[in-house]
């Protein structure tokens, strides 16, 4: 194999040009250095060497009769290797069925017949500049919308699940009431009948009013997004134990037992405060939900927090609810995959959980050993937080 030859690094749009006969090469090299920055193949195999090795090129030309792989299998491969380049055919034999392969595979956008005089093909040339700009440019745009309609779907995501949040803490405040209206007939009689207010029932009272401002704080802090001035990064363990507080006194963890193995030194991963309550309270209730599926005798929950040797923080939620069948856990991270009814489910969940994980350079995995309860494991890197403050989180209790 000759050695691929370029003409120098520079910011003229870059070409390869792959020709059998060095000396057409030279010529083409010579015509075109001066508007592109050219590389040099004299095989199509060489050609794809240079395609990986020196690439990326914004133009491919290559030449029809080659020995070995004539230029429209070439350009086919290319099209496979490379497809945001621009191909372009020079031939002066090819039959028609070579040049309906040539489209067909190679997906060819220009063919020039030889010989091609310098003021044409550069002409063609630079149309293939603009067609790789106008690509790229679509490209950008297609990706700006996509990043845009991701932070909507996360907006949307955080206001269903506040909708369920709603319900379930609605639910609770019922059974508060309950307490409440008890209470205080109690508290009535008493003092009805000249009975000074039992200390009892004020106790009980006083216990209502805890409860319903822990949900008001609840409410408050879940639904709220997230700030500027919020801190991108937050201690684990103190989020773990306030979500699960904060869902046990909504009454959603009833039916099941909690089992913690939580470290003993903070670990602080960078998220902020929000974003993370929003993951474990997703995965929490998918395993309430899945244990109320299944209505087994001894429902569990269990929550292992570790520091591994390489700085990650892992965070495994695994119950011993109905399980995920292996076909369906492909899809778990689908957006609207899901298997609840409208009421129950959005299908976003998961799909939200995984975007904040990543966000955070950071995973999550599904498992289900034999299709029998299921494991979400959640990987992300310690934040680098400066020593001081390290020292500040480790002192400091979790919220309530
Ligand atoms: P939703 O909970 O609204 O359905 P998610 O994205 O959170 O949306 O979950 C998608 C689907 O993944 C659920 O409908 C359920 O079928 C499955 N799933 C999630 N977590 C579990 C779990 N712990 N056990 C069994 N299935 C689960």
């Amino acid at each position: 194999m000759s050695v691929p030859q370029r003409s120098g690094p520079s910011s003229r749009p870059t070409l390869l040009c792959v020709d059998d006969e060095p000396h057409v090469l030279a010529g083409l090299t010579d015509v075109l250095r001066r508007k592109f920055d050219v590389t040099t193949a004299t095989s199509g195999s060489e050609g794809l060497h240079v395609l990986v090795d020196r690439g990326p090129f914004m133009l491919v030309m290559s030449d029809f009769a080659m020995p070995g792989m004539n230029g429209a299998q070439f350009l086919a491969q290319v099209r496979h290797a490379a497809p945001d380049t621009v191909r372009l055919l020079l031939t002066g034999q090819a039959t028609l069925d070579d040049t309906i392969a040539a489209v067909n595979d190679g997906n060819i956008f220009r063919f020039l017949k030889k010989p091609c005089s310098p003021p044409d093909l550069i002409r063609v040339l630079e149309d293939g500049v603009e067609q790789a700009r106008l690509v790229t440019a679509d490209q950008r745009l297609i990706e700006r919308k996509l990043e845009a309609m991701s932070g909507h779907l996360v907006r949307a995501e955080r206001l269903a699940s506040l909708g369920t949040m709603a319900g379930a803490v609605g639910h609770e405040l019922k059974n508060i009431l309950m307490v409440f209206e008890g209470t205080m007939s109690l508290i009535e009689e008493e003092v009805s009948s000249g009975v000074a207010p039992s200390l009892e029932g004020l106790k009980s009272l006083r216990q209502v009013q805890e409860h319903l401002t822990s949900h008001a704080r609840n409410l408050l802090n879940f639904g709220r997004p997230a700030r500027r001035s919020d801190s991108n990064t937050t201690d684990l363990q103190g989020a773990v134990t306030d979500v699960l507080d904060m869902l046990r006194n909504a009454g959603m963890l009833r039916q099941a037992q909690i089992r913690l193995d939580l470290p003993t030194e903070a670990l602080v991963v960078p998220l902020s405060r929000s974003a993370l309550e929003q993951v474990l309270v997703n995965l929490v209730k998918n395993a309430v939900d899945a244990l109320t599926e299944l209505q087994r005798p001894d429902p569990l929950i269990e929550v292992c927090v570790r520091r591994t040797p390489d700085d990650v923080v892992e965070c495994s939620i695994t119950d011993n609810g109905c399980g995920i069948p292996d076909a369906k856990l492909p899809l778990l991270f689908e957006p609207y995959y899901t298997t609840k009814p409208p009421e129950r489910g959005t299908g976003l969940g998961l799909f939200v959980v995984r975007d904040i994980i990543r966000s955070a350079g950071g995973d999550v995995v599904a498992a289900s050993p034999r299709g029998q309860g299921a494991r979400f494991t959640l990987t992300i890197p310690v934040a680098r937080v400066p020593a001081a403050i390290a020292a500040t989180v480790a002192r400091v209790p979790s919220r309530r």
